[in-house]
């Protein structure tokens, strides 16, 4: 499914195509609760990143987590820098693949039918879980990309940064 995504500002445009369209992924972990999500968490799906054609490329900005040691994820969090607006997940190890947010999205996405609520060690105390019975949950994050699918690789839990 070819998608369509913009920053709130509109000066970052991007188009990528998913192989698996559903917003499936809830990330309830301090980085994503900080810098995505103002529910207390993020949600992002697939995307293909050979297929990613972005505008405004000079306007991205990038946040790099830096660990409790020093030292700086891999993954590269992609901003607009004019609007702040979070667009998209990059990482070198899974070089296949760049997760949009779904909040960047702009293409009706489809419901999905069922979610992975992730990292629910971190969640924050005022932040509800509404699932459904099949949805999936993890304390933590599995390891497998092809698990996860999409979620962030520098997702830390509480007691990191
Ligand atoms: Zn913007
Ligand atoms: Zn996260």
């Amino acid at each position: 499914m070819k998608l369509d995504g913009f920053c709130h500002c509109g000066t970052v445009t991007f188009q990528l195509d998913s192989k698996h369209p559903y917003p499936f992924n809830k990330c309830y972990c301090s980085v994503c609760r900080k810098t995505q999500g103002g529910n207390g968490y993020a949600i992002n799906l697939s995307g293909n990143f050979n297929s990613i054609d972005i505008t405004g490329r000079e306007n991205l900005t990038v946040y790099r987590v830096r660990f409790e040691d020093g030292t700086d994820s891999p993954s590269e969090r992609s901003f607009c820098a004019k609007c702040g607006s979070e667009l998209w997940v990059r990482d070198p190890r899974w070089s296949e693949l760049v997760p949009p947010f779904a909040s960047s999205v702009n293409t009706q996405l489809p419901t999905p039918p069922e979610f992975t609520h992730l990292m629910l060690e971190s969640k924050a105390t005022w932040v509800g879980v509404h699932e459904n019975p099949s949805d999936k949950r993890f304390a933590n994050t599995p390891i497998s990309p092809s698990r996860i699918g999409t979620n962030d690789l520098d997702c830390r839990n509480k007691d990191g940064k």
